[in-house]
């Protein structure tokens, strides 16, 4: 039995605009009081007008630029009818004939996974179990969204992990969403089912209230093992058409029944008629797509144009940032010397610090290069970081504390000897076996404080003990 998992992925971005999505609410939800910021709008009471946020329709066709989609000039909002309690008024404003993005992509792994749709919504409140009791709060209500919707392409749990990094990565790129899985500020929603022996599809499941990139991973390989397991057992399944929603129990590790899935008919959607379609002129998304930052798959092509290697590329490029303080350090260089040299100090000491692009000084690292053969990969580490901390230029302090490595052969010889003098017995073994010259080596270099050139150190020994 050759079997292939078909996995589609929604995603929820929350948006982290100052306020909501169709009022003047204050959007940032987390940890605030309970119910205090709504209004009649987000609170769904009659009469109340919605007027659409301005900087979230933007920031949705920004997103969408950045998923490599077409932007539709103009669209429309809809309702989607359905009951729930924390959906104040019977309906969510969405998007489905007509969504600001389409048919877009996201390449990982040298193959294309296809976005089918990114569109603009509203949150939900949410419901607080207490007890027998239940709570609501409507502070996220009409908090705004995106939905992204990916074509079934993606084969694997590790793919849809590397799929959701990715819009992850991006979306914080954008700075328009923390996307930040366990506040809830990115939810992810994957379908699942199989092909089995190129002929028959399991029926399809979708996956709710997955919490945690772990809990998506377990929850599409439980299923992938449940579906084979059921296809074994029960060929009167193949080819159904039938739709299934079943939750996640990260505690059980296993998805259960929730209910067989709704068409989008079910919903009864029809045009918002309380706003009027919006309209975005070809030039006002041109301006939009003028404000995209260089977007990490341009980043690592970028880095490894420099001859960096796929992990330092990747570990550069994984967040804004990061890299531009790598970009800001390397100050158009291409010499790809100079590029593994700040490589090594940012993914290296300076990775221990937070760092404040503003206080980052290029010349520091300049310096430091040009004076490479003269410091050692130790002492250069250290210089990087108290340089930075002090804001002092890294060869003065090398100056002040007599840290450049003495390359002079009469002063390093004297410490030779001296070195010969004091550890008989190491130069007893090194008589024995050449290769304990280490030991010796290391005497001198911390009896010159560090800064003796270890090569010629090395030589000197050799030669005196010859
Ligand atoms: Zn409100
Ligand atoms: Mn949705």
């Amino acid at each position: 039995m050759t079997i292939t998992p078909i996995i589609g992925l929604e995603v929820h971005i929350e948006l982290k605009t100052k306020s909501k999505m169709f009022c003047g609410c204050d959007a940032q939800h987390f940890h605030a009081q309970p119910n205090t910021h709504t209004c009649p709008v987000c609170l769904g009471l009659p009469g109340a007008l919605p007027v659409p946020n301005k900087t979230a329709c933007e920031w949705t066709i920004k997103l969408g630029l950045a998923l490599g989609c077409s932007i539709n000039e103009e669209t429309f909002f809809e309702r989607k009818n359905y009951f729930y309690p924390d959906l104040a008024k019977g309906y969510q404003i969405t998007q489905l004939q007509k969504p600001f993005a389409i048919n877009g992509h996201l390449t990982i792994d040298g193959h294309d996974i296809r976005i089918n749709r990114a569109h603009q919504e509203e949150d939900t409140g949410k419901s607080i179990h207490v007890g027998d009791e239940t709570l609501l709060d409507f502070n996220r209500s009409g908090v705004p969204l995106v939905e992204i919707v990916s074509e079934p392409d993606i084969t694997s749990a590790g793919e849809a992990k590397i799929y959701l990094n990715k819009i992850q990565q991006i979306v914080r790129y954008l700075g328009v969403s923390d996307a930040d899985i366990e506040k809830g500020s990115m939810r992810c929603e994957p379908t699942v089912n199989l092909y089995v022996d190129g002929k028959y599809y399991t029926p399809l499941v979708e996956i709710k209230n997955v919490a945690s990139l772990t809990g998506v991973m377990n929850a599409i390989n439980f299923e992938i093992d449940r579906q084979t397991k059921q296809f074994e057992s029960d060929h009167v399944e193949k080819n159904s058409t039938n739709k299934t929603t079943r939750g996640w129990d990260a505690d059980k590790n296993q998805t259960f029944l929730q209910r067989e899935k709704e068409g989008s008919a079910d919903y009864r959607y029809f045009p918002e008629p309380d706003i009027p379609p919006i309209v975005f002129t070809k030039d006002q998304i041109e301006t939009i797509r003028a404000t995209l930052p260089e977007l990490p798959d341009q980043k690592i092509a970028k880095y490894k144009s420099l001859n960096l290697s796929d992990f330092d590329a990747n570990l550069l490029a994984e967040d804004l940032v990061f890299s531009s303080i790598f970009d800001k350090v390397l100050n158009g260089s291409t010499d790809p010397e100079y590029a593994k040299f700040i490589t090594n100090l940012l993914i290296g000491p300076l990775k221990t610090i937070s760092l404040d692009i503003k206080k980052i000084k290029p010349d520091y690292f300049q310096k430091l290069f040009s004076r490479r053969s003269d410091l050692s990969s130790t002492i250069i580490k250290q210089l990087i970081l108290e340089s930075y901390q002090s804001d002092t230029d890294p060869l003065e302090i090398a100056k002040a504390k007599n840290l450049f490595q003495v390359s002079d052969t009469g002063a390093i010889e004297e410490l030779a000897k001296q070195v010969i003098t004091d550890n008989p017995k190491a130069v007893n073994d090194y008589k024995k076996n050449p290769l304990s010259i280490g030991f010796l080596v290391g005497q001198l270099m911390k009896v010159s404080g560090g800064s003796a050139n270890p090569q010629l150190a090395k030589q000197l020994l050799e030669k005196l003990l010859s």
